[in-house]
């Protein structure tokens, strides 16, 4: 089955062909260089993945697969959330990012629940304009007191899920497509795929 993710994260599309496995063709939008970037205008996951979606889906044929996707902290009410990508500014770096993130943890007590901390993923499929589905996966875990690891991307260094020491960036890629939120959301979507499919 071919699948298209509406997205040009290399490491997005990697972790989610991985987690979709070998019987699935995962192709983001690197060979459509005219489909131009979707503006994330929502105010949720599940508005802006539905927002890539549909606007994909509309220039390109077959099933379109969306994920917005965040890292949420206790300390900052929620942020980064829908703004991580842009935390530090739109052309900042994933070390930048992090920086800025540490930076405003730097006062909060570690054992406490303030360093707690999720990913959150939200996968909206859609054909033809229309949004068939949407899916959403969560992971909780902790942030790290320093980045560690050279794994994954985005976050990954700082991300501590529960159960483990290491940071996503120190676990090997299998253990985190087992358990990462992007992992959950796709295990949804791949049980309903069938039924998907069979819309017209
Ligand atoms: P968007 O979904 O393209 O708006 O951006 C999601 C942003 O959230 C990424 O650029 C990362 O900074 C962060 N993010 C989402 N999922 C992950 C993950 O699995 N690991 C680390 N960072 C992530």
């Amino acid at each position: 089955m071919q699948l298209i993710v509406a997205t040009r994260n290399a490491h997005k599309t990697r972790e989610i062909a991985q987690i979709f496995g070998s019987a699935s063709a995962v192709r983001d939008l690197t060979a459509h260089p005219k489909i131009s970037e979707i503006t994330e205008s929502g105010t949720s996951f599940e508005e802006n993945a539905k927002l890539k979606a549909i606007a994909v889906s509309r220039e390109l044929p077959g099933l379109i697969i969306a994920d917005d996707s965040g890292l949420e902290v206790n300390a900052l009410g929620g942020a980064p959330g829908i703004q991580s990508a842009r935390y530090a500014g739109v052309n900042a770096s994933n070390t930048e990012r992090i920086a800025k993130l540490l930076r405003r943890l730097a006062n909060v007590d570690p054992k406490g629940d303030q360093r707690r901390a999720r990913f959150r993923c939200v996968l909206a499929i859609a054909r033809d304009g229309h949004v068939l589905a949407i899916f959403e996966g969560v992971v909780d875990g902790k942030i790290a007191e320093r980045p560690r690891g050279s794994h994954g991307f985005g976050y990954d260094p700082i991300f501590i899920p529960d159960g483990f020491e290491e940071t996503f960036a120190e676990l090997p890629e299998e253990v985190k497509n087992n358990i990462s939120h992007r992992a959950k959301a796709i295990r949804k979507l791949q049980a309903k795929l069938p039924t998907l499919c069979g819309e017209t």
